[in-house]
């Protein structure tokens, strides 16, 4: 497998720190993100350390086209790619009774169309090449649901099915497909949570905190590597314990 990786969501948070971890295990890393150009350019800089090339673009997965463009520049500019981690995502928590469509629409088009945009448009060239490694990051709440998450938590269990279906589908193409499914990390996306909210969750975790950007990188960096070579179509729940 080459070491050129395409990184989805990876200007913050659990996709920032996977780059940041992928650059140190060598490869050459493309990565997106919507909006914040800012912590982009900073990315690349920090990451670009280790030696390797790292271009950060922006590109919203729910954009199709966008996102096909995307892995087609960065196989002419970076060269075969070998791994393809998905880590965009959003949440838009409310009761279902009070949920706008919006809301719903919003979460499911990034969270599981946008893993669907990134998947199919690696996994040809990959399978021509009979070689490739995907990751697609989950949650917990895809897992076992979450309440006032229903938005959430159906794009997340979403991409475990797609996952599993894709592992089956290009296997034999020597492709591996897994998921990874975390629970609360301190990213941004947890830190708007309520102080009520935190103590709450902190209770139910065995382990009495929540995870480390950089622990979920770990576990991407192992599964990527050709120590899992002969994983496949696994969930890796990364949570502390909160939920077995
Ligand atoms: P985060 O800190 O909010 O970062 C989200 C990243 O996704 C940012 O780089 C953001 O780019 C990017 N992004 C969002 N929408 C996008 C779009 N339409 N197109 C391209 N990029 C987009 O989130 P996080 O906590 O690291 O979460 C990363 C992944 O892990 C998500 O899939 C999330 O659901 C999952 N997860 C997180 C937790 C947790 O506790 N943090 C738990 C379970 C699962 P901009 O900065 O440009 O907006």
């Amino acid at each position: 497998m080459t070491r050129v990786a395409l990184v989805s969501g990876g200007s913050r948070g659990i996709g920032r720190a996977v780059v940041l971890r992928l650059a140190e295990d060598g490869y050459d890393i493309a990565f997106c993100y919507r909006s914040d150009a800012e912590a982009a350019r900073e990315l690349e800089l920090e990451a670009g350390e280790s030696g390797v090339r790292v271009l950060g673009t922006r590109v919203d997965v729910c954009d199709s086209a966008a996102v096909r463009d995307w892995v087609t520049r960065t196989e002419a500019d970076l060269g075969e790619l070998g791994l393809a981690v998905t880590a965009a995502g959003i949440t838009r928590d409310k009761p279902l009774a009070l949920m706008a469509d919006e809301e719903w629409h919003q979460v499911v088009d990034t969270n599981l169309d946008g893993v669907y945009h990134v998947c199919r448009a690696v996994a040809f060239p990959m399978m021509k090449r009979k070689s490739g490694c995907i990751l697609n990051i989950s949650s917990v709440a895809g897992v076992h649901g979450s309440p006032t998450q229903t938005n959430y938590s159906a794009s997340k269990a979403g991409i475990i099915g797609f996952t599993r279906a894709l592992a089956k589908e290009v296997g034999r193409y020597r492709i591996r497909a897994n998921v990874v499914a975390p629970g609360f990390i301190e990213t941004d996306m947890t830190a708007g949570l309520s102080a009520q909210f935190r103590e709450n969750a902190l209770a139910k975790i065995p382990l009495g905190r929540f995870g480390r950007a950089g622990e979920v990188a770990d576990l991407v960096a192992y599964l990527a590597s050709d120590r899992a070579g002969y994983i496949s179509g696994s969930v890796f729940q990364i949570d502390g314990g909160i939920v077995m």
